[in-house]
C-alpha cells in the first residue's frame, strides 16, 4: 500500500474508532467514511519556453452537512488522490470540532513550485481554478492556502474566479477563497492564525498541567507559514526555540535561535540552511533532541514506527496535518508523551479563514485584536471540550477530539434527517 493510501486508511480509522465508541448510526458512519465528491482535472499550461505541459489537479469534497466545503490547496510533488482524500477528511472533523459552519475539502496539484517561474505558477493557478469551474464558490466550496501555496496563490484564484463570472455573481464573491492578501479582502491575523492557534493550544495544555511555558524548549519542523508564525508565537509565550528544520536542512542552538533573524535569513536564502548563528543537525538528530515540545509543522508521516523510539520530547504539538502515524502515536501515548492532535492544534487557520469569510460577506472589517481574541477563545473552548471528553473516556486527546466532532455530526444528521 502506498504511503498516501495508508494515510487515508488512518484518517478513516480515527473516525471508525470514535464511531464505535459513540455507537454512530450505521448510515451516518457510511456517509462520513467516504468523500461526497472526488474531482480530477487535467489541464495544459504553457511554460516560459513556449511548450505545453499537462498537469493533474484534485479537489476532494468530503462532507458539507455543517456548511460549505472548506479546505486548502496544496502544491507539492507528492500530492496524489489518497493524500488529498485524507486531508479533506480531516477538514470535516476539524471544522466540526471547533464548531464552524463549514464542511471539509482539500485540493492540490502534483507540482514542485520551486521548479517553475512566477509567471508559470500564475498560469498553473489560473488554469487550475478555471478547470474547477462551478465546483468552487463562496457559498459552496472555499479553498485556502496550504503547503506550497500562499496569499498570492489565493489572489490569482480569486481574480480568475471573479473574471469567469457575470456582474451579478461577482457581488460578495471575494469570499470564494480565504487567506487572501489584506488589500483584496483578506483578514488581519489570517497569515499568523495557524501557528498562533497551535501556541494557544499549547498554552491551554500547560494550564492543564498547572505549569508555565516560560523557558520551555521547542524544536520545530517546517518553517513556512505555520512553522515560522508558530515560532514567533511560542517565543512570545516565553519559550526557547532551540531547533528548526525545513526542506533545506536543520539549524540548532541550545541558547535559543533568534527567530526574527532566522525568518529574514530563510526569506532571502529560501530556507533555514546556511543560517550562520547555529550548528547543523541531521534529521535523525533533530527528532532525537531532548526538548520539552516537538512541533512538526511540515508534512504528514514524519514521526513513524522508524523514528518514534528516538523521540525525547514530552509533548508533540501536531501543527502539520497527520505528522504522526497511528502506530507512532500509540507508542508515544504508551510512553507518556502528550500528543495534541492536528484537528485541534492547527485549527487556527480554518477558524480565521471563517472570520475572513464572514468579513467578506458582511463587508465589515475586524481589528487584529478582535480576530486574535476570538481565535484564542475558540481554540480554548475546543481544548476544554477535548480535555473533558478525555477525562470521561480516559482516552488519547486525538480520540477525544474525534468523539467531540463525530457527536456533533451525528446530532446534525439526526436533526436534519438523511435526504430524501
Ligand atoms: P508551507 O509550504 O508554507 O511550509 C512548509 C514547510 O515544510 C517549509 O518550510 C518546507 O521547507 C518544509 N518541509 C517540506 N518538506 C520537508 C521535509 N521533508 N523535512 C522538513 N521540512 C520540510 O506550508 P504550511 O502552510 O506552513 O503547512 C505546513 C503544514 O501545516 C501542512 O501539514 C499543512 O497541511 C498544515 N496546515 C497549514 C495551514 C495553513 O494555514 N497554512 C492550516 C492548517 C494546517
Amino acid at each position: 500500500m502506498s504511503s498516501s493510501a495508508n494515510l487515508y486508511r488512518e484518517a478513516a480509522a480515527n473516525v471508525d474508532a470514535a464511531a464505535d465508541d459513540l455507537g454512530l448510526e450505521p448510515t451516518v458512519r457510511d456517509i462520513l467514511s467516504s468523500p461526497q465528491h472526488e474531482l480530477i482535472v487535467n489541464f495544459p499550461v504553457q511554460r516560459d519556453s513556449g511548450e505545453y505541459v499537462m498537469f493533474q489537479g484534485y479537489r476532494i469534497q468530503h462532507n458539507n452537512v455543517l456548511g460549505p466545503f472548506k479546505g486548502g490547496m496544496r502544491f507539492h510533488p507528492a500530492v496524489d488522490l489518497d493524500e488529498v482524500r485524507a486531508l479533506a477528511t480531516w477538514m470535516t472533523f476539524k471544522s466540526a470540532l471547533v464548531r464552524l459552519p463549514f464542511g471539509g475539502a482539500k485540493g492540490g496539484v502534483a507540482i514542485d513550485p520551486a521548479k517553475h517561474s512566477r509567471s508559470e505558477m500564475e498560469r498553473v493557478v489560473r488554469r487550475f481554478t478555471h478547470s474547477l469551474g462551478e465546483n468552487i464558490g463562496p457559498g459552496y466550496d472555499i479553498p485556502a492556502p496550504d503547503v506550497g501555496t500562499n496569499a498570492q496563490t489565493m489572489a490569482w484564484m480569486m481574480d480568475t474566479y471573479l473574471n469567469s463570472r457575470g456582474p451579478a455573481e461577482r457581488q460578495g464573491a471575494r469570499g470564494v477563497v480565504t487567506g487572501k492578501p489584506i488589500e483584496i479582502g483578506g483578514s488581519l491575523g489570517r497569515a499568523e492564525a495557524t501557528g498562533k492557534g497551535a501556541a494557544y493550544a499549547l498554552r491551554h495544555l500547560y494550564g492543564e498541567y498547572d505549569r508555565s511555558l516560560g523557558d520551555q524548549t521547542v524544536a520545530i519542523q517546517g518553517f513556512g507559514n505555520v512553522g515560522s508564525h508558530g515560532a514567533v508565537a511560542l517565543e512570545e509565550l516565553g519559550m526557547k526555540v532551540v531547533a528548526v528544520s525545513d526542506a533545506t536542512g536543520t539549524v540548532h542552538a541550545d541558547r535559543g535561535l533568534n527567530i526574527d533573524a532566522l525568518i529574514a535569513h530563510a526569506n532571502s536564502a529560501s530556507g533555514v540552511a546556511g543560517f550562520s548563528d547555529a550548528e547543523t543537525l541531521t534529521t535523525d538528530e533533530f527528532f532525537a533532541l531532548d526538548v520539552d515540545v516537538l512541533m512538526p509543522a511540515a508534512l504528514e508521516a514524519q514521526i513513524t514506527a522508524d523514528n518514534v523510539d528516538s523521540i525525547q520530547a514530552r509533548v508533540v504539538l501536531e501543527a502539520a496535518n497527520g505528522p504522526v502515524t497511528a502506530a507512532a502515536a500509540e507508542k508515544l501515548h504508551a510512553g507518556g508523551v502528550d500528543v495534541v492532535p492536528d484537528i485541534l492544534a492547527n485549527a487556527g487557520g480554518v477558524i480565521v479563514s471563517y472570520y475572513e469569510w464572514v468579513q467578506n460577506k458582511t463587508q465589515h472589517h475586524w481589528s487584529a485584536g478582535d480576530v486574535d481574541s476570538q481565535l484564542r477563545n475558540t481554540i480554548w473552548d475546543a481544548c476544554d471540550r477535548v480535555a473533558a471528553r478525555r477525562n470521561g473516556a480516559g482516552s488519547t486527546r486525538r480520540h477525544a477530539a474525534y468523539l467531540e466532532a463525530c457527536d456533533l455530526l451525528q446530532s446534525v444528521y439526526e436533526l436534519r434527517g438523511i435526504f430524501p
